[in-house]
C-alpha cells in the first residue's frame, strides 16, 4: 500500500502524489493570537506535526508554513482593555504558542509568517482581485464577489443558494451580495491600521492566508491543515481568492482535524469552555497529551475530559512498561543468532514484528491513521510479553528483539511521542507518578511487611483519593494512574 489521503472533492481516500517531485508543501492555519493555546488548538498543531513526521519519513523534503494572525477584532479589543499595544497582546500568545509546541514536541515550522509582515502583499492581492473583477470596494472596505466564481461552495459541498438563507447585511457592511466576505476593512481613527488605495485599514481574515501560503509554497501546494470549524467559511473563501487571484488550483488535499468536545460543546475561546493548554501540561506529562491525541483518528472528534486523559496516561504507561522490558531484555545480553538457525519462540516473534510493521505502516497510509498504529504497538508488547513468557534464558535471539526496536523507534519518530526518542524514554525514571504518591506506596510496603494491613489498606485509599492504583507484583509495589470506574 501506499500513501492514501482523504480528498474532499471526491469524498475518498485518494493515491498520494506530491505538486514537486520529492517535496511536500504544507501550510497550517496557525493562531489567532488574541490569547493563549488551548488544547483543542494545540490538537490541530500536534496531529498537523505527525503527519509532516511520516511524509519526511516516507522521504519527502517538507516545508511546512504555519501563520500567526496577530491583528484581529479580539486582539484589538484585548489591547484596548489592557490599555497596551496590540502587538504586545500578539507577541506574549506567540511565545507562549512556542513554549507549549516545544513541551508537546512540535517541530518547529520552517516559517511563521505574520499579517502585519504581509500588508503590501496583501494589498496587491486584493487589488489583483478587484481588476480582475472577482472583489470591489466600497465605502473603504473591499469586498471578494462570491458569485464570480463558479466553484464557490465546492470544499465544504454547499451551493450558494441555499446558503443566501441565514447571511445578511450587517449594519455598517456595504456590500452587494449578502454572501461577499471583505478582503479588506476600514479602520476607525483609534484602530491599528495601514494605508491602502481605499483608505487606511486592515486586512480581512481570510485574505492572509492565500497571500502567505502562496507566497511561501506557490500558487498549488499539497497540504493545508486546520481544524474542521476552519473549513467553512475560511478555507472556502482562501480557495476561491487564491484560485481567482492565480488562475491554478490551490490546495491538493486538506488535512481537517476533529474538534476536542467538553460534554456535548466545542472547546471554545469565545464561548469560555477551553482549558489553557499550560494548565493541562501543569496536571499531565507532555508524552500523555500527545498520546491522547494520537490515539483518535485525526479527523475525528475527541471527548476530551480529565479522566480520559487518566486513562490515555494508563495506557500509555502499558506501551512504555512494554518498550522498557524490550530495552532490558536486549541489554542483557541478547545476541543474534545466524540466520536459519532460529526457531521456536524468536520465530514466532520474528514472523509477528514483520507483521506489525506491515501493519503499522498500513495504517499510516490510511489517511495518517495514528490511532491504529498506536493500536498495532500494543499489539507488538503482546507479543513480546508472550515471548518473554516462553523463551528460556538459553533461547537468546537478539535479532527478533532488535526487529521490534526498529519498529518502536520508526513508530516514536512519526508519533513524536518523545523528546529524547527511545533512548530518552528508557533513561528517564518514571514521571507519571508524582513523588507524593511514590512515597506514599513506599510507606505501604513497610506497612505490608511489618503485617500492618489495616495501615496497608488505609495508605492505599489514600493512594487511590490522588487518582493512582498500586500494582503488587513479584518485583515490589508501584502504582499507576487509576483507571476511572475500573480501581
Ligand atoms: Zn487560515
Amino acid at each position: 500500500m501506499a500513501l492514501h489521503v482523504y480528498d474532499h472533492v471526491t469524498r475518498t481516500r485518494r493515491l498520494f502524489a506530491p505538486v514537486h517531485p520529492g517535496q511536500v508543501g504544507m501550510y497550517v492555519c496557525g493562531m489567532t493570537v488574541q490569547d493563549k493555546p488551548h488544547v483543542g488548538h494545540m490538537f490541530a498543531f500536534v496531529a498537523c506535526d505527525m503527519i509532516r513526521r511520516y511524509l519526511e519519513h516516507l522521504g519527502y523534503a517538507v516545508t511546512h508554513v504555519q501563520n500567526f494572525t496577530d491583528i484581529d477584532d479580539k486582539i484589538i479589543v484585548k489591547a484596548r482593555q489592557e490599555g497596551i499595544d496590540f502587538r504586545v497582546v500578539s507577541q506574549r500568545n506567540i511565545d507562549l504558542y512556542h513554549e507549549c509546541a516545544a513541551v508537546l514536541n512540535i517541530r518547529p515550522a520552517h516559517r511563521y509568517p505574520l499579517v502585519t509582515d504581509h500588508i503590501p502583499e496583501i494589498v496587491a492581492f486584493t487589488a489583483d482581485l478587484v481588476a480582475k473583477d472577482h472583489a470591489y470596494a466600497a465605502g473603504g472596505d473591499v469586498y471578494f464577489k462570491v458569485r464570480s466564481w463558479d466553484e464557490y461552495g465546492f470544499l465544504s459541498g454547499r451551493h450558494v443558494d441555499d446558503m443566501r438563507s441565514g447571511v445578511r447585511i450587517e449594519v455598517g457592511e456595504a456590500k452587494l451580495d449578502p454572501l461577499d466576505f471583505a478582503l479588506w476593512k476600514s479602520a476607525a481613527p483609534d484602530e491599528p491600521g495601514w494605508d491602502s488605495p481605499w483608505g487606511r485599514g486592515r486586512p480581512g481574515w481570510h485574505i492572509e492566508c492565500s497571500v502567505m501560503a502562496t507566497k511561501y509554497l506557490g500558487p498549488h501546494f499539497d497540504f493545508h491543515g486546520g481544524g474542521r470549524d476552519l473549513l467553512f467559511p475560511h478555507h472556502e473563501n482562501e480557495c476561491a481568492q487564491s484560485c481567482c487571484g492565480t488562475g491554478q488550483k490551490f490546495v491538493n488535499f486538506w488535512l481537517h482535524n476533529g474538534l476536542l468536545f467538553l460534554g456535548d460543546k466545542k472547546m471554545s475561546k469565545s464561548d469560555g469552555n477551553f482549558f489553557a493548554m499550560g494548565d493541562v501540561l501543569a496536571l499531565f506529562p507532555a508524552e500523555v497529551i500527545r498520546f491522547f491525541l494520537l490515539n483518535a483518528h485525526f479527523r475525528s472528534q475527541i471527548d476530551y475530559g480529565e479522566d480520559r486523559l487518566r486513562e490515555a496516561g494508563v495506557a500509555y504507561d502499558r506501551l512504555r512498561r512494554g518498550v522498557r522490558r524490550l530495552a532490558e531484555r536486549r541489554a542483557s545480553g541478547a545476541a543474534p543468532v545466524p540466520e536459519g538457525l532460529l526457531s521456536g519462540p524468536g520465530e514466532v516473534l520474528s514472523r509477528a514484528v514483520r507483521e506489525h510493521r506491515r501493519r503499522f505502516f498500513a495504517a499510516m497510509d490510511d489517511d495518517f491513521n495514528s490511532a491504529g498504529a498506536i493500536g498495532v504497538l500494543f499489539g507488538l508488547v503482546r507479543d513480546l510479553n508472550q515471548y518473554d513468557a516462553a523463551a528460556g534464558p538459553e533461547l537468546l535471539d537478539g535479532a527478533p528483539l532488535d526487529e521490534a526496536w526498529a519498529l518502536f523507534e520508526d513508530a516514536d519518530r512519526i508519533l513524536g511521542l518523545h523528546r529524547e526518542g527511545l533512548a530518552g524514554l528508557v533513561a528517564v525514571t518514571a514521571p507519571v507518578v508524582p513523588q507524593e504518591v511514590l512515597d506514599l506506596v513506599a510507606e505501604r510496603v513497610a506497612a505490608r511487611n511489618r503485617r500492618d494491613w489495616a495501615a496497608a489498606d488505609a495508605l492505599r485509599g489514600r493512594i487511590a483519593d490522588l487518582g493512582f492504583a498500586v500494582e503488587d507484583g513479584p518485583d515490589g509495589s508501584t502504582a499507576r494512574p487509576a483507571i476511572p470506574g475500573g480501581d
